[in-house]
C-alpha cells in the first residue's frame, strides 16, 4: 500500500485499513516508495526528509486499530550504483518486509507513462532481457525480501514475440539463491498489461523452482485494497501454490492460501 508521501497515491493510511478490514484480508502493510538518492525520480516518492513522517503515518495508525496487523515495509528501487544509499534508508527503521523493484532501464523510467513512446518502440525481447538482468542483481544485492511486480516490464500490454523462459529462470535463480519471494500483484490489471504480475507462465516456472509468494495489490488509492485477490489466489492455486509468506521484523512466515 502507498500513502500521498509518493506524489502519486491518495487516501490516509487509516481509510486503506478500514477498506482490508471490510474486505475482511487478516492483515495489511504499507511499503511507500522509498526515498533515493536527489536526482533520481524525485516526483514519485517521499523526499528523505520525509521518512520519519512516513515511518510515523504507519505507527499512529497501528494505534488505532489495535489487535489488527499493520506492517511497516517500503518499496526501495533497486538501480545500479544506489545499494548504499538503499542500504543506508532501511536502517532507519524497523521495517517488517523490504521490496525490491525495477522501474528503471538505465536512464528509461519503462512504467512511467510519459515514456510511452520509448515503450512502444522498444525491442521487448531485448527490453525483457535487460530488465530481468536488472531483477538478477536486484536479487543478488541482499538488500531485499521481496521482488516487487515482478514482470511489470510489461506494464503497457507488450511483450516478447518469442518465448523467454531462459530469461526468467535466470532471474528466478538468483532470487531463490537470496530466499527473496515473489510479489503476486493484482495491479497488472489494472494497467494496459491487463494481467497479474507475474504471469501465468512466471509463476509455473517459480512453483516448479520452489520460489515462494507473497499476495499484494499496490494499492494507490483506499478502494483498491485487496482487489482482485480472488483472481491471484485462483491463479495460484492453479499452479500449484499451496502457501503465502507473510513478514513480521524481515522474517517471512508461510501461511495456507
Ligand atoms: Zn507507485
Ligand atoms: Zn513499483
Amino acid at each position: 500500500m502507498h500513502t500521498p508521501l509518493c506524489k502519486h497515491a491518495v487516501g490516509e493510511p487509516e481509510e486503506y485499513v478500514r477498506r482490508a478490514v471490510e474486505r475482511k484480508i487478516d492483515e495489511i502493510g504499507f511499503s511507500d516508495h522509498s526515498p533515493m538518492p536527489p536526482d533520481y525520480d524525485p516526483n514519485f516518492r517521499m523526499a528523505a526528509g520525509e521518512f520519519p513522517a512516513y515511518v510515523e503515518k504507519i505507527l499512529n495508525v497501528r494505534e488505532k486499530f489495535p489487535g489488527y496487523p499493520i506492517k511497516l515495509g517500503l518499496e526501495a528501487d533497486y538501480h545500479p550504483g544506489t545499494e548504499d544509499f538503499v542500504r543506508a534508508v532501511l536502517k532507519r527503521a524497523d521495517f517488517d518486509y523490504v521490496i525490491g523493484s525495477v522501474h528503471y532501464i538505465g536512464d528509461w523510467g519503462f512504467d512511467n507513462p510519459a515514456n510511452m513512446e520509448r515503450y512502444r518502440r522498444a525491442d521487448m525481447y531485448e527490453a525483457f532481457r535487460e530488465y530481468f538482468a536488472l531483477v538478477e542483481r536486484c536479487a543478488k544485492s541482499g538488500l531485499y525480501d521481496v521482488l516487487g511486480h515482478p514482470d511489470v516490464i510489461k506494464v503497457f500490454g507488450r511483450r516478447p514475440d518469442r518465448p523467454y523462459d531462459e530469461l526468467i529462470r535466470g532471474a528466478l535463480g538468483a532470487v531463490r539463491t537470496a530466499g527473496m519471494a515473489l510479489e503476486v500483484n493484482t495491479s497488472g490489471l489494472r494497467k494496459p498489461a491487463k494481467e497479474i504480475y507475474p504471469s501465468r507462465r512466471f509463476l509455473e516456472i517459480a512453483r516448479e523452482m520452489g520460489v515462494r509468494v507473497t499476495l499484494g495489490s499496490d494499492a494507490h488509492r483506499p478502494e483498491h485494497v485487496g482487489e482482485d485477490f480472488e483472481a491471484a489466489v485462483a491463479l495460484l492455486r492453479a499452479v500449484g501454490y499451496t502457501h503465502v509468506v507473510r513478514y513480521s521484523k524481515r522474517r517471512g512466515e508461510e501461511v495456507p492460501l
